[in-house]
């Protein structure tokens, strides 16, 4: 493979810079291009050594640093790696990442370094999409799950599922290809069992990664209800400070893109998908698909009600298409009085009665928050996923798996059972890497900067 570099440290001014080189010529770029101070010759330095040196190029010194040598297999990429540390300066960290583009390197690819030690044996794809998690950790939370599942907690949960299902079928396979041999026929208990088990370690690693997200990325709110009952007012509410512009003319609502308000343990996420924008054409919209998909994509509904006035068509043609589960109903304007709304929202277990003009009735909606997302009780040790293609890839072998244990109940042959078994296997195998396409590959690492 190519020899490639990259800087590795963050864009801009800093105390150092670190530029890495990775690739069988690694140590030989490094060569030409750093000497170190007391005569030392670079291709003898042995791994996991350090010299202090001077970085030139063209006969001319760039600057004075440390270099560090690894050798193959023993580097985060298990290539040849030299790392140059650098005197932090935008310029200075360039002229010495030209140098090693010049001598021999190539620029690497987005990623390219994560990549490398993937298809090099030193990390599994769930270890290595933990690499982008740790670089992006913006809590403790956080944190911590990445390097739970660096250590290999997804990949060991996932393996014993994987296991388990790859001997059920090698059973299956061995009874239906030797049909005259004496081998004793798979119990359908036996199948149910291992399709059942499996399918409940499926369940609490998804759950895991619905409640770990709410942390990670905080909570998609979507804020809904007529003009002019209050939703620019309520949000300024969660915002502390005011942001949107609220008028006491329906429908003028405007400004607001995204914002991220912090209420209790948690962020809620309101944005342009709130709808809040469009909250006075969505109510004669309901039905269509796309306010539809809005909620659906939302994990939050905040649903603002006049409490007041008592319900008009709108407030209850709307209240009609929200989910009950993340929907809280929120009973605005209690310093008006109340017109005794309450029968009217027997089918929804969250309400919360606040005056979002007066600032009043926050603690209500946070109470309805920690019921709904359980914030309280959360083990950040279930917490393991680090995105979305590993759980699409959780949630397809899932429901292959239901789909054999549907074929069963109903007496299908057990052919039909073995091959949908057999597809939940390969959907695991691609979520841990063992078994998956280039592109798959090249996609995961796309999403990671450059000089990782
Ligand atoms: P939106 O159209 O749903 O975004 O409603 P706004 O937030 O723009 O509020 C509409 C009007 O209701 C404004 O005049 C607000 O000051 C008023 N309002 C909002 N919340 C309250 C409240 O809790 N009590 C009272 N008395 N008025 C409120």
């Amino acid at each position: 493979m190519s020899t490639i570099c990259a800087v590795s440290t963050p864009q801009g001014a800093g105390g150092i810079s670190v530029i890495r080189i990775s690739g069988e010529n690694a140590i030989s770029v490094a060569e030409k291009i750093f000497q170190p101070f007391g005569g030392k010759k670079v291709t003898e330095m042995a791994g996991h050594t350090c010299v202090y040196g001077k970085v030139v190029s063209g006969g001319e010194i760039i600057d004075d640093a440390l270099l560090t040598v690894f050798v193959a297999p023993r580097s985060f990429t298990g290539e040849n790696t030299a790392e140059i540390s650098c005197h932090g300066g935008i310029y200075v960290t360039k002229r010495v990442l030209r140098a090693c583009l010049e001598n021999g390197a190539q620029l690497a690819a987005a990623g390219e370094f994560t990549k490398r030690a993937f298809l090099n044996g030193k990390l599994s794809l769930t270890q290595a999409e933990s690499v982008i998690e740790t670089i992006k950790a913006s809590g403790e939370q956080t944190l911590r799950s990445a390097n739970l599942t660096r250590e290999g907690r997804l990949f060991a949960k996932i393996k014993t599922v994987c296991d388990r299902l790859v001997s059920l079928l090698s059973q299956l396979a061995a009874w239906n290809d030797y049909p005259d041999e004496d081998i004793p026929e798979v119990e359908e208990s036996a199948i149910n069992g291992t399709l059942s088990d499996s399918i409940a370690v499926l369940d609490e690693i998804l759950q895991g990664y619905d409640r770990g997200r709410i942390f990670r990325h905080g909570i998609d709110t979507a804020i809904v209800g007529r003009p002019n009952v209050g939703k620019s007012t309520l949000m300024n509410m969660l915002l502390g400070y005011d942001r949107s512009i609220v008028t006491s003319v329906a429908g003028t609502t405007r400004d607001i893109v995204e914002e991220s308000a912090v209420v209790g343990d948690v962020t809620l996420r309101l944005s342009d998908t709130a709808g809040i924008h469009e909250t006075g054409d969505e109510v004669e919209k309901i039905g269509v698909t796309l306010a539809k998909e809005k909620l659906e994509n939302s994990d939050l509904v905040l649903c603002v009600l006049d409490g007041s006035q008592p319900l008009n068509a709108d407030d209850k043609a709307l209240l009609a298409t929200l989910p009950p589960p993340k929907t809280v109903v929120v009973i605005n304007k209690s310093d008006l009085g109340s017109a005794n709304i309450f029968a009217d929202l027997s089918g929804f277990m969250y309400t919360a009665e606040i005056s979002a003009k007066n600032g009043v009735g926050l603690s209500e909606i946070e109470q309805a928050l920690e019921k709904i997302f359980r914030i309280n009780s959360f083990d950040e040790n279930s917490m393991l996923f680090a995105n979305e293609r590993q759980k699409a890839c959780t949630e397809l072998a899932k429901s292959y798996l239901s789909q054999a244990s549907q074929a069963l109940a109903f007496g299908e042959t057990l052919d039909a059972v073995t091959i949908m078994i057999d597809k939940a296997t390969e959907a695991l195998l691609e979520l841990t890497g063992e078994k998956i396409t280039e592109a798959v590959v090249d996609k995961v690492f796309e999403s990671f900067c450059v000089g990782k």
